[in-house]
């Protein structure tokens, strides 16, 4: 950890001087309010050493990185089946495009882009009693972590805005692939969008997916092996929408971003590591997040290639 201490340290304070050239997303406009030069980076090793600095410990909006938490609790819940419903190719389009959905009869490209991640959480409206209570419960157990919550103004804001969602939603179920009432689909996927954590807390939590044994901190299974392949492997060719090539050619790690400019990587049997900034690229990615990236994986020659 020593080793990783300083390098983490040093690109910190160089990436924090760059000039950021993206903004904070603003089509959602309750995060239009964050402070934008809030910067922070956490990292959590199997051997459970940890390492923060900055605004590592202020909670966010997580957004799109539920998507993975959402896709993980479907999978044990539907198994293989998922994939009938949703795809796993990457789309090379933006996370709310409508492109391919017609051509495709109403079956998301990935579950990671919106329309992906709204079927996601149509199977698991179908299977949750309480879909908000069950996911939120879920999350807390991955690492023992009972202060989680939404944010319901998030929620609502987004709800406020929310027609592209909607329409995405709706046209679907125009084809079969929503199940559930489209209200009840949207409120769900809103709320797991507004879940508020910190870069140790996302780390933390997003550690079973480099655990050798892909188990909790509590040494509980969450999925077996080769789910949790799957999952990486979506991450690496769907983390970051139209931006994954690049991703992977900058940083070579599984991951991915959210809209209030948090993004989460994680190098399978050794780390996983979350940066927060919320000014965005153009393409929705966090600016100063994906710059830090690229240097960490350089300087410690700890990408997955
Ligand atoms: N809640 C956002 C939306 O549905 C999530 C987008 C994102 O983080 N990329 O548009």
């Amino acid at each position: 950890m020593e080793h990783y201490k300083k390098i983490i340290t040093d690109i910190y304070n160089e990436v924090k001087k760059v000039e950021d050239t993206g903004r904070t997303a603003n089509f959602i406009p309750e995060l239009a309010f964050v402070a934008s030069n809030n910067f922070g980076v956490h990292i959590s090793t199997i051997k459970k050493e940890t390492f923060g600095i900055g605004d590592f410990q202020k909670k966010f909006s997580i957004q799109s990185i539920a998507k993975v938490l959402s896709l993980t609790l479907a999978y044990k819940l539907e198994g293989e089946q998922l994939w009938d419903r949703v795809d796993v190719e990457p789309s090379g389009n933006p996370f709310n495009s409508f492109l391919q959905l017609e051509s495709d009869f109403g079956k998301p490209r990935n579950p990671f882009i919106n329309s992906g991640a709204i079927v996601v959480c149509d199977i698991l409206v179908s299977h949750l009693k309480n879909p908000k209570e069950d996911f939120l419960s879920f999350c807390g157990d991955l690492s023992n972590n009972k202060s989680l919550n939404y944010n319901e103004k998030v929620a609502e804001s987004e709800k406020s805005c929310g027609s592209r969602n909607v329409a995405l939603c709706n046209f679907i179920k125009s084809f079969g692939n929503i199940k559930n009432e489209v209200n009840t689909v949207l409120d769900f996927y809103f709320h797991i969008c507004s879940l508020e954590m910190s870069c140790e807390e996302i780390s933390k939590i997003f550690l079973f997916l480099a655990d050798e044994h892909f188990t909790t901190q509590s040494q509980k299974s969450v999925i077996t092996v080769p789910q949790a392949k799957r999952i990486n492997a979506i991450m690496l060719t769907c983390g970051f929408y139209d931006e994954s090539g690049e991703f992977a050619f900058r940083v070579g790690l599984p991951g991915k971003s959210g809209v209030g400019g948090g993004i989460v990587a994680v190098h399978p049997s050794k780390f996983c590591i979350t940066v927060w900034s919320p000014k965005l690229n153009e393409k929705g990615n966090s600016y100063k997040g994906m710059l830090f990236l690229e240097h960490f994986t350089t300087k410690t020659a700890s990408s997955i290639f």
